[in-house]
């Protein structure tokens, strides 16, 4: 009997790809998926799959949305790329002063890249070159982070992450960082004393942090208040600092950024991922004035190919379009309800270690003898779980979250709360 198209795309993967954070080879087979619609994937055999997760957090208002494709399709026909360096173009351009306007603190130039670890890299690159223009023999070349926290799988954001499960094959080629505790609930002044204790020992380049989650690290929430003491002890130590707004920018955690829940701003704030709506691959990394000023000497020798790809921008204006609008206000305020509901009711669980919510962001983590979260094997259990439920979402370890895009409707979310709920009777 011939193959279906599915049992023949499956085949051939098999023998051409090699999938990112995947065991290779798989497991269980990759599902082929051929079309997008709102909140559902469509496989080759006509199943579909709800989006929980925003296809790795990208999607914010729904696969394939007909507007931001409309705006592709126009830009497609105009300019597809154009190199960056002493070219520019409107689209760049318009999103560049969007951006800043849009952006907490005093943002004042957009440097773009091509995803998230290069828009944390070009961040962590400019503190640093930073105080080198300022003076070539600086001894301000130490990185401080969080612990558990993750920015990105080049050598340079695996090094500011500090040294992980994520990064251990590497371990012997990362630079040494410092690292602190995230300022958890009840915690901030541990935190505090941690910094200060390495202000004590040497003079900090900067201090990179992922505000309010923890996200590839288990979904690990902390309030703003702490990091605000944070920022402040680095300001008065001019220690600049960086906030990772990979994941949580473009109203993950409610407001169009973390760290607009913030007293403090930044000095660098990282963005990718939503920033197409899940299109297409961009980053974007803003500074301030005085970092951007310490180059006026100084070339910042850095740049990707597709830099400010223009199909790219084009994506992230009609996102924004969509992003600015009351009715998407509105969705995220009611996932946020929702999840606020849902954890008021299972939080205390006893299989659950923990149920919290911020903004559109849902986190379980299941009780589990197994200490390293990512490789633990309830992972693979609760995945399985749910794709037999045509529901889509991948746990990290022991912690399962839910990040819809925002169009999710309340019935769709009480099918995944559902869902959810079975996992607390039949795992153990
Ligand atoms: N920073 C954070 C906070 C992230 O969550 C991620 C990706 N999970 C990155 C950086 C790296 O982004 P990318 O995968 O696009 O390189």
């Amino acid at each position: 009997m011939a193959k279906t198209a599915y049992a023949q795309l499956v085949e051939r993967d098999k023998e051409a790809i090699w999938h990112p954070y995947s065991r290779m080879p798989l497991v269980q087979d990759p599902i082929p998926i051929v079309r997008g619609k709102g909140m559902y994937l469509y496989a080759a055999d006509g199943s579909s799959y709800i989006d929980a997760i925003s296809s790795w957090w990208t999607n914010l208002h729904g696969h394939a949305h007909p507007y931001i494709v409309e705006r592709i399709r126009e830009q497609a026909t105009l300019l597809e790329h154009v190199i960056f360096a002493d070219f520019t173009h409107p689209g760049a351009i318009h999103l560049a002063e969007r951006l800043l306007k849009t952006l907490p603190g005093n943002m004042s130039k957009i440097f773009y890249s091509d995803n998230g670890s290069t828009a944390v890299e070009v961040a962590i690159k400019m503190a640093l070159q930073y105080w080198y223009n300022k003076n070539s023999a600086t001894k301000k070349v130490k990185i401080v982070c969080m612990k558990g926290s993750y920015h990105g799988d080049t050598f340079g954001t695996m090094s500011a992450a500090g040294r992980n499960e994520f990064n251990r094959p590497f371990w012997g080629h990362l630079f040494d960082v410092e690292s602190i505790d995230p300022p958890y609930r009840g915690r901030e002044e541990h935190s505090l004393v941690q910094l200060k204790e390495i202000l004590q020992r040497c003079s900090p380049a900067c201090c990179i942090f992922e505000p309010l989650v923890l996200g590839s690290g288990g979904m690990l929430m902390y309030p703003p208040e702490g990091l605000d003491a944070l920022i402040q002890l680095c300001r008065k130590h001019e220690v600049l600092t960086i906030a990772d707004e990979v994941m949580t920018g473009f109203g993950r955690t409610g407001p169009l950024f973390a760290c607009e829940s913030l007293k403090e701003s930044p000095d660098l704030i990282c963005l990718s991922k939503g920033i197409t709506g899940g299109f297409l691959p961009l980053g974007a990394t803003a500074c301030t004035a005085a970092i951007f000023d310490a180059f006026s000497a100084h070339t910042f020798l850095h740049g990707h190919s597709y830099t400010a790809n223009p199909l790219a921008c084009s994506a992230a204006l009609a996102s924004l379009d969509l992003l600015e609008r009351d009715e998407c206000t509105q969705a995220r305020n009611r996932i946020g309800e929702q999840h606020k509901a849902f954890c008021a009711v299972w939080q205390g669980h006893p299989q659950l270690n923990r149920c919290e919510s911020i903004g559109t962001i849902l986190a379980l983590e299941y009780r589990s003898e197994k200490i390293t979260s990512y490789c633990n094997p309830l992972s693979g259990q609760l995945y399985r779980h749910f794709l037999e439920q045509n529901i889509l979402l991948r746990p990290l370890g022991n912690v399962l979250y839910v990040m819809p895009p925002y169009c999710i409707t309340d019935e769709e979310l009480r099918r995944i709360y559902g869902a959810i709920i079975t996992t607390l009777e039949i795992i153990s």
